[in-house]
């Protein structure tokens, strides 16, 4: 008997089904006890029949008299029964269930639970769940569909709660013992957990709401716990490492503030807390291993630029990637403009870069991680939009030197309970305020209706002015696919005869080379192109502040953090600027929230909440399995396992102490990595 034997070879299952439950991902008996119910029915008031009353929800319990099939006027098939507790007879009707005269037995005991209500003059019971209160399987399971608290399970096709239940239940009896407890036994008592098989058992079959509610708790908390754990023991294990070459801040103050002085704008306070706090991290014997998280459009580039400033008066060499070539690109002539004047040789690697070219900076892409260069004086890793970065690709970004400090950089607005669970082994920066002088980008969804006065619009403000709009193609695959690219070519086509004959278009795709990307982008950044019609790749850090129209084809596609990214390629300069969201559902209500809200952190929220944090943080992406019942959003149940993580590993480290928690961490780490 193990945990990991196929759901086929389950009593019952069989192979049909073994196809059906891998459609719910899942494969083995673990995975169907750890296929938990999201809600439950409540058919636990237990009542005699001349109680009951209509509207009520009730179970009661009685003899089958009578079942038989009857025909309505239009023919269709209705099933009657008659029962009987002795108080009353009561009658049943079910629709279109013309088997249960077979399936229910005359004679016998059944429960049968469903809502009360009218049928013609008659109050009835209708299609209610009914279970026999007799029998081995009664007796070894007691009732599992009625008279209780009743789990409904995701279901898929042909395969009902139900079912689920009645095979989940027996499993239970079964296997529960072999669900050892693993939690130290202070983790539990301090934090009133029920046990681990309990809870298990409790989940499925609760004896009332308050074990459905510990239950659901218990299981939550683990998951939570455990990610903390993880990531609190990198932590730890980092904190002993030593970098190669140890920074000095004293001698090069100066140097640093002119730098900063020369800058074409003046820092935000939020930049300068952001760059004190990098500072304190590159003066430490150890690696700096910091997330800076900030809105798009809140300087990012320019804090990375300061910081791998510092990197080179310390005599070091530093890195710089980004998630795509355009970025890579950007970055490297922002870095260029910054730098050079002061001395630094930024250089980019693309096709023509030869592996002994000098440079004091390195911008490329994530191609650069899998190439065999080694960087002599690694300083400091900077990766920008590093949720676009797979697990294995950030573990390969630390190899390219003898640990070097490590900046990441993002957009996507993590709440910030979130994100300490999260990346609990990083230490956060956030940059919470703007430059000056930005406004809000207005916002409208646009229906269908009025496209063609869009497009009118759009025409009476870019023709013969500065201002310049994107057109962004629809989301059709996650990446940048040939259906992708044929589509937004059609669409420039059809938009450059049919709509906007008179204007300049380009177009821009992830396909293109290198250089003609590059080559697009130039001409839309220097006024050459009225519109700039784009797959979804533009979405990241593209810089051209006179853009001022953002027009998005469907945009109920698309998450609200990567919407916030795309309307963020406009209102970069002081310039009124605008995003239309066109879209089939006009009365969206996720989209609508882009109408008012104008943060990414509050965004974040109201997509957490609507569409689930695999969505929108790309949780497998960081390499944290599917939370099953804790929510990012439980803030109360984050830092109450933060707490116990925290003491469990201050009381040991190792977990040597706690044998069976370190097996179970160490599993649930890998799975984590594997599952990317
Ligand atoms: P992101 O954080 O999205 O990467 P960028 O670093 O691309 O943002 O910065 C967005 C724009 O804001 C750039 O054009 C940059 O030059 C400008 N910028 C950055 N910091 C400031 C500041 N303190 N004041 C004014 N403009 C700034
Ligand atoms: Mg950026």
């Amino acid at each position: 008997m193990e945990l990991a034997t196929p759901v086929q070879n389950v009593y019952m299952v069989g192979p049909t089904y073994a196809k059906r439950l891998e459609k719910l991902g899942l494969k083995t008996v673990e995975d169907l006890l750890f296929h938990f119910p999201h809600r439950y029915e409540d058919y636990s008031l237990i009542s005699k029949i001349n109680q009951i009353k209509p509207g009520e929800t009730v179970t009661i319990q009685g003899i089958v008299n009578e079942i038989k099939n009857e025909y309505t006027k239009n023919g269709k098939k209705i099933q009657k029964a008659l029962v009987s507790d002795g108080t009353k007879i009561l009658e049943v009707t079910w629709f279109n269930q013309p088997f249960l005269i077979r399936t229910i037995k005359v004679g016998e005991t059944y429960n049968f639970s469903g809502k009360v209500n009218w049928f013609g003059h008659k109050v009835s019971l209708i299609s209610p769940e009914y279970e026999q209160v007799s029998g081995q399987r009664y007796e070894t399971l007691g009732s599992i569909h009625t008279g209780r608290l009743v789990p409904i399970y995701s279901e898929t096709y042909g395969v009902t709660s139900k079912w689920l239940r009645s095979r989940i239940a027996p499993l239970l009896n079964e296997y529960l013992p072999l669900f050892t407890e693993y939690l130290p036994d202070k983790v539990i008592s301090k934090n009133q957990l029920l046990a681990y098989q309990k809870a298990i058992r409790q989940i499925h079959f609760p004896d009332n709401q308050y074990f459905a509610d510990a239950a659901k708790k218990r299981l939550a908390f683990d998951e939570l716990f455990l990610i903390q754990l993880a990531s609190l023991k990198r932590k730890k294990r980092q904190e002993k490492e030593k970098v190669k070459y140890q920074f000095k801040i004293d001698p090069y103050q100066t140097s640093i503030e002119t730098f900063i002085k020369k800058l074409p704008f003046v820092l935000t306070r939020a930049q300068q807390r952001v760059v004190r706090e990098i500072f304190h991290d590159l003066a430490q014997p150890k690696p700096m291993n910091r997330l800076l998280e900030g809105d798009v459009g809140s300087g990012k580039t320019v804090v990375a630029a300061i910081s791998m400033y510092f990197s080179y008066l310390n005599g070091c060499q530093s890195l710089l990637l980004a998630p795509t070539e355009i970025l890579a690109n950007q970055h490297f002539k922002t870095l260029k403009d910054l730098l050079s004047p002061f001395g630094v040789k930024v250089n980019l690697r693309s096709g023509s870069f030869k592996k002994e070219e000098e440079f004091d900076i390195l911008v490329g892409t994530h191609a650069l991680l899998s190439e065999k260069i080694k960087i002599q004086k690694l300083g400091l890793v900077v990766v920008d939009e590093q949720h676009r970065f797979g697990v294995e690709q950030r573990k390969q970004i630390r190899e390219k030197g003898v640990n070097p400090h490590l900046l990441s950089m993002t957009a996507t607005p993590i709440p910030r309970t979130v994100a300490l669970t999260l990346y609990g082994d990083l230490d956060l920066s956030f940059l919470d305020e703007m430059p000056k002088g930005r406004m809000k980008v207005k916002t409208w969804v646009v229906p269908s209706l009025k496209r063609e006065a869009a497009y009118a619009w759009i025409k009476k403000r870019v023709k013969g002015t500065k201002e310049q709009a994107f057109i962004i193609c629809p989301l059709i695959e996650e990446s940048e696919t040939l259906v992708s690219v044929r589509a937004a070519t059609q669409e420039f086509e059809s938009l450059q005869k049919k709509i906007f004959p008179d204007l300049r278009l380009g177009l821009l795709h992830g396909r293109m080379k290198a250089r003609d990307k590059d080559l697009e982008i130039e001409r839309f950044r220097s006024g050459k192109l009225d519109i700039l019609v784009a797959t979804p790749v533009v979405e990241v850090g593209i810089d051209i502040p006179q853009a001022t129209i953002m027009m998005i084809e469907g945009a109920e596609r698309f998450g609200l953090a990567q919407l916030h990214q795309l309307r963020g390629r406009v209102g970069r300069a002081n310039l009124v600027s605008y995003c239309l969201l066109f879209s089939e559902s006009e009365q969206n209500q996720r989209l609508k929230a882009m109408e008012k809200i104008h943060i990414g952190a509050n965004l974040a929220e109201v997509d957490l909440q609507m569409r689930g944090p695999g969505e929108v943080l790309g949780t497998k992406q960081h390499g944290i399995p599917d939370l099953r019942v804790a929510s990012l959003t439980d803030k109360l149940l984050i830092t109450e396992t933060r707490l116990a993580a925290q003491e469990t590993i201050n009381e040991d480290l190792s977990l040597k102490k706690f044998p069976l928690l370190k097996e179970k961490l160490e599993r649930f780490t890998i799975k984590a990595v594997s599952s990317d």
